[in-house]
C-alpha cells in the first residue's frame, strides 16, 4: 500500500523517456531494468518479470542488490554503481550470472547505461540478454567435443578431415604411433603423395563416390610396413556443409590374420600346407573346365606313400609328420608352377598336371616323383627309405570329371602297388573292370558268414617217408549265388583289406577244430590241423583266448595246431605281432612259415621267431624236376631248416618224381594234389579211412 504509492511516485520522479518505455514493454526477450541513484527499481519490463521471476509490482522500489544480485557480488555491485555515479566509471557490458526469484541462476549478458533525467536524477538502465540458450548449446558443442576426443582416444581408427579435393587438412589419434609417419609429412598433401599410387588410387575413387552420396563409402587396402604386411579398412563419408570429407582408417591387420588362418584350415592341410582334398578337387574342376574349352589334356596323379603306416607304427607319429612334410616338400619341387600338389589325407597326395600335350608328360613327371624320393630322407639323425606309388588318370580319357578321375587314378594307384609298389601305373578299362569286380566282392562278403556262403576244405599232409596221413590243412572255400565260387587268392586279400578277415579267420579256426576233434575220434590217430593266418587276424586282441578256447572246448591239444604264417605278418615289425608269436609259442601251438622262397625268405626271421615248420612254396617243389636251380635251392632250404631243427613241409607235390626227390632230400612232409585235392569234410574222412 505504501510502498506502492511511494513507488508510483518515484516512477513518476524518474520517468524519462515514455516512448523508450514503450518499446522496451514491447520486447520480451530481452530484460529491460531501471534503477535510481540508490538503485531502486524504477522500471522492469516484461522480460524481467519471465528472466527474474520478479513481477513488475514486486520488484518496483526494491534494490537491485536485494533482486537479482547473487549475495557474494552485492558489495562489488554496490561499490561499481557507486563509483559510476560519483566518478563516472562506467560499468562495463559483460557477462554475469544473476539470481532468479527462486534462488536458481541467470546467465545473461548484460549492458548498462546511466541517463540523467530532467529532474537531474541519474538513472540506470540494465539490459540483459538471457544466456541460457546460448550456454547450453556451448555446453553442448564442448560437450561433444571433450565426447569426440574421448572417443578419439579410446578407439585405434585414424581420422582424417580432408578437403573434397582428398587434401588432408586435419587428422585425429587416439595413438600417435598409429599413424606411422608424422603429421607434419600429410597434413596439407593428398593420400597420393604419401601412400602407394595403388592405394592412392583407391582413395581417389572412394573419395569421388563418397561425394556422389550421402553414405559411407569403405574399401581395404594393404601397406607394407616396416614389420610387415599390414591391412587396413578406409571409411570416407562426405560433410557437404562444411565441403570436406571424413576418413576414417582402421588398422585390420589382426582381423585379416585370422581371416586367413581360417581360409587356410579350411583350404589348407595344416600339417604340410598343401592344398587339403577339397581344395585340390576344386582345382581340378577348374583345370578341367579350362582344359575342356582349350581341348587340352589334364593328369591327375595320386601318390600313395609305400608302407607309411609302419614307419608310423614303428618309429612314432612325430617321425611320421616329419617324413610327410618332407615328401609335400619334394614333391612340389617336382612339379610345374601351374601344376597342384595337394594331400588327400594319410599318406595320400595328389598331382595335377594342367594342360599336358600328351600321356608321356605325365609319365615323365610320374618318373621324377619316384626319382625324387630315391634319395633317403634325413629325420632325426636318421636315414629312412620311403617309396611311392602313383597312379594316372588322364582326362578326357579316363574321365571328364574330377571325381570320377580321382577314383580312376586311384585304382591306377592299387595297381602300382600290385606291380610291387615304387612304381606308376596308368588307368586302363580292365582295372575299372577289376575295381568293380572288387566292390562286388566286398559288399558280397559283408554278409557271407551270415549266409552261410563260406566252407572249410581240408588238404590231407603225409610224411615223405612212410607216406601216411599226418593231417592237413584248413583251406577255406567260398560260394556265392551272385558271384559264383571266387578262390581265395582272389578274396582274402578283400577281407584282409575291410578287415572282415577277422570274423572270417574266426570261423575257420572254429570249423577247423570241431573238425579236427570229430576227425581224431573217428580214425583214433592224433593228426595235425594247419590253420593260415592273415597279418590282420593279429590285430585282434581276442585272437588268442578265441584259439584257447575252442582248444579246450574240442578238446584238442595245442600241439596238434599249426598256425601258418606268410613273411607278410613279420614285416610289419609291429611289437604286438611279436607278442601274439611269443604267446603262441609258449601256448604250445606250432608256428609254420608259409610259402617260404616266395618273399623275403629272410633267414633272419626264422631264427628270430619259434617257428617250428616252414614250407617250402609250390613254385620251387614244380621246378625241382625241371631245373637244377630250384633242385638246388629247395635242397639247401631243408638242409638250413634241419639245421634250425624245423620241420619242412614240401607244398603243391603233383608228380611222383617230384616226391621221389622230395624223399631223397630228406624233405618231411608232403601235401599236394598227388596225393589229394583240398577236400570236404566227409570226403576227407572217407579219404583217410581208404588210404590207411
Ligand atoms: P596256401 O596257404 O599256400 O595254401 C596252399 C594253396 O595251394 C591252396 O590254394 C591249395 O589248394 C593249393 N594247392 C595245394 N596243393 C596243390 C597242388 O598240388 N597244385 C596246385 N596247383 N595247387 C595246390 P587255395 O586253397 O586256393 O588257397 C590259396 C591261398 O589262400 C592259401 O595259400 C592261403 O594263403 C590263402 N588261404 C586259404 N584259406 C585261408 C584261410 O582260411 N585263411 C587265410 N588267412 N588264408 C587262407
Ligand atoms: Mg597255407
Ligand atoms: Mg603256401
Amino acid at each position: 500500500m505504501k510502498s506502492s504509492q511511494m513507488s508510483d511516485a518515484l516512477i513518476h520522479q524518474y520517468i524519462i523517456n515514455d516512448p523508450l518505455h514503450q518499446l522496451f514493454d514491447a520486447v520480451d526477450a530481452i530484460s529491460v531494468q531501471g534503477y535510481d541513484e540508490k538503485r531502486r527499481v524504477i522500471y522492469w519490463n516484461v522480460g524481467s518479470e519471465l528472466l527474474y521471476g520478479y513481477s513488475k509490482k514486486e520488484a518496483l522500489g526494491k534494490k537491485l542488490e536485494e533482486l537479482i544480485i547473487p549475495e557474494p557480488m552485492c558489495d562489488l555491485v554496490v561499490a561499481a554503481h557507486s563509483d559510476w555515479i560519483n566518478q563516472g566509471i562506467e560499468i562495463p557490458a559483460s557477462e554475469v550470472t544473476l539470481r532468479h526469484k527462486n534462488g536458481h541462476e541467470v546467465n545473461v549478458f548484460s549492458s548498462h547505461v546511466m541517463f540523467t533525467n530532467q529532474y537531474n536524477r541519474q538513472q540506470m538502465y540494465c539490459i540483459d540478454i538471457d544466456l541460457t540458450d546460448v550456454r547450453y548449446a556451448q555446453n553442448q558443442v564442448i560437450l561433444k567435443e571433450n565426447m569426440l576426443e574421448a572417443v578419439f582416444e579410446a578407439i585405434p581408427d585414424l581420422f582424417f578431415l580432408m578437403k573434397e579435393d582428398g587434401t588432408i587438412v586435419d587428422y585425429h589419434a587416439g595413438n600417435k604411433n598409429n599413424l606411422f609417419i608424422s603429421p607434419e609429412q600429410f597434413i596439407g598433401k593428398l593420400m597420393g603423395d604419401i601412400l602407394p599410387s595403388e592405394v592412392a588410387k583407391k582413395f581417389r575413387i572412394h573419395i569421388e563416390k563418397a561425394l556422389q552420396t550421402e553414405e559411407f563409402s569403405s574399401f581395404e587396402y594393404e601397406l607394407t610396413l616396416p614389420h610387415g604386411a599390414a591391412y587396413f579398412e578406409a571409411r570416407i563419408r562426405h560433410l557437404p556443409e562444411h565441403n570436406q570429407v571424413i576418413t576414417i582408417v582402421r588398422d585390420i591387420t589382426e582381423q585379416h590374420k585370422s581371416a586367413e588362418i581360417i581360409r587356410q584350415q579350411a583350404y589348407f592341410d595344416t600339417l604340410t600346407s598343401l592344398p587339403n582334398r577339397f581344395l585340390a578337387l576344386d582345382r581340378l574342376s577348374q583345370m578341367l573346365n579350362e582344359a575342356q574349352r582349350k581341348n587340352d589334356k589334364t593328369a591327375v596323379l595320386f601318390l600313395d606313400l609305400d608302407d607309411f603306416k609302419k614307419v608310423n607304427d614303428s618309429l612314432g607319429h612325430e617321425v611320421g609328420d616329419k617324413l610327410l612334410i618332407e615328401s609335400a616338400h619334394r614333391l612340389n619341387k617336382v612339379v610345374r608352377q601351374e601344376d597342384t600338389v595337394g594331400r588327400l589325407g594319410g599318406d595320400e597326395f595328389i598331382v595335377l598336371l594342367r594342360s599336358i600335350a600328351d600321356d608321356h608328360n605325365a609319365l615323365v613327371i610320374a618318373e621324377n616323383l619316384l626319382t625324387t624320393f630315391r634319395k633317403p630322407f634325413e629325420i632325426d639323425g636318421r636315414e629312412l627309405i620311403l617309396t611311392l606309388s602313383i597312379g594316372i588318370a588322364i582326362s578326357p580319357e579316363n574321365g571328364r570329371c574330377a571325381s570320377d578321375l580321382l577314383r580312376n587314378a586311384d585304382t591306377a594307384m592299387y595297381q602300382a602297388k600290385a606291380l610291387g609298389r615304387n612304381a606308376y601305373s596308368f588307368f586302363t578299362k580292365e582295372m575299372n573292370i577289376t575295381m568293380i569286380r572288387r566292390f562286388e566282392i566286398e559288399e558280397q562278403m559283408r554278409s557271407a558268414i551270415e549266409h552261410d556262403e563260406f566252407d572249410v576244405y581240408y588238404q590231407p599232409q603225409f610224411d615223405a617217408n612212410n607216406e601216411r596221413i599226418i593231417g592237413a590243412e584248413a583251406l577255406l572255400r567260398w560260394h556265392n549265388p551272385m558271384l559264383g565260387h571266387i578262390t581265395p587268392n582272389e578274396f582274402i586279400p578283400i577281407a584282409e583289406n575291410t578287415g572282415l578277415i577277422v570274423p572270417i579267420g574266426r570261423y575257420v579256426i572254429m570249423q577247423a577244430l570241431k573238425f579236427l576233434n570229430r576227425w581224431q575220434n573217428i580214425d583214433q590217430r592224433k593228426y595235425t590241423m594247419a590253420i593260415n593266418l592273415s597279418p590282420r587276424q593279429f590285430r585282434d586282441v581276442d585272437l588268442l583266448s578265441f584259439i584257447k578256447k575252442f582248444l579246450t572246448q574240442e578238446n584238442i591239444s595245442a600241439k596238434s595246431l599249426e598256425l601258418e604264417i606268410t613273411e607278410g605278418v613279420l614285416m610289419t615289425g609291429q611289437s604286438y605281432i611279436e607278442d601274439v608269436l611269443t604267446e603262441i609259442h609258449r601256448l604250445g601251438i606250432k608256428l609254420s612259415m608259409d610259402d617260404f622262397g616266395t618273399g623275403y625268405s629272410s633267414l633272419s626271421y626264422l631264427r628270430q621267431y619259434d617257428f617250428n615248420v616252414l614250407k617250402i612254396d609250390r613254385s620251387f617243389i614244380n621246378g625241382i624236376t625241371l631245373n637244377k636251380a630250384d633242385y638246388d635251392l629247395v635242397k639247401a632250404t631243408i638242409a638250413m631248416a634241419h639245421s634250425l631243427g624245423l620241420t619242412v613241409v614240401a607244398e603243391g607235390v603233383e608228380k611222383r618224381e617230384q616226391m621221389k626227390l622230395l624223399k631223397e632230400l630228406m624233405c618231411d612232409h608232403v601235401q599236394g594234389f598227388y596225393f589229394s585235392k583240398p577236400l570236404p569234410t566227409e570226403e576227407l574222412i572217407e579219404f583217410s579211412a581208404h588210404y590207411k
